[in-house]
């Protein structure tokens, strides 16, 4: 038997999705991670923060985890603002 999330979708609402359609982000700066999730209903990504309790359930339910990828920023630009 498949874990299944509920999770929100924003656009459908309560939706439940497959725990193979769910990838934790871990992020290693901030307590808690996120949990994103494509939509079974409609197919648009969404994601829900998750405190470290309930990360830890779904890593022992064995779901897919991700490292969070930070954006490079260029270095040595001279783009001014303002
Ligand atoms: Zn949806």
């Amino acid at each position: 038997m498949a874990t299944v999330l509920r999770l929100t979708c924003p656009q459908c609402g309560d939706v439940d999705v497959p725990i193979d359609g769910g990838r934790l982000v871990i992020s290693g700066t901030e307590s808690g991670s996120d949990l994103q999730f494509d939509c079974p209903r409609c197919g648009a990504a969404g994601v829900e923060r998750l405190d470290d309790r309930a990360a830890s359930l779904l890593m022992a339910a064995g779901i897919c985890m991700v490292a969070s990828s930070l954006p490079q920023h260029p270095v040595g630009g001279t783009q001014t603002s303002g």
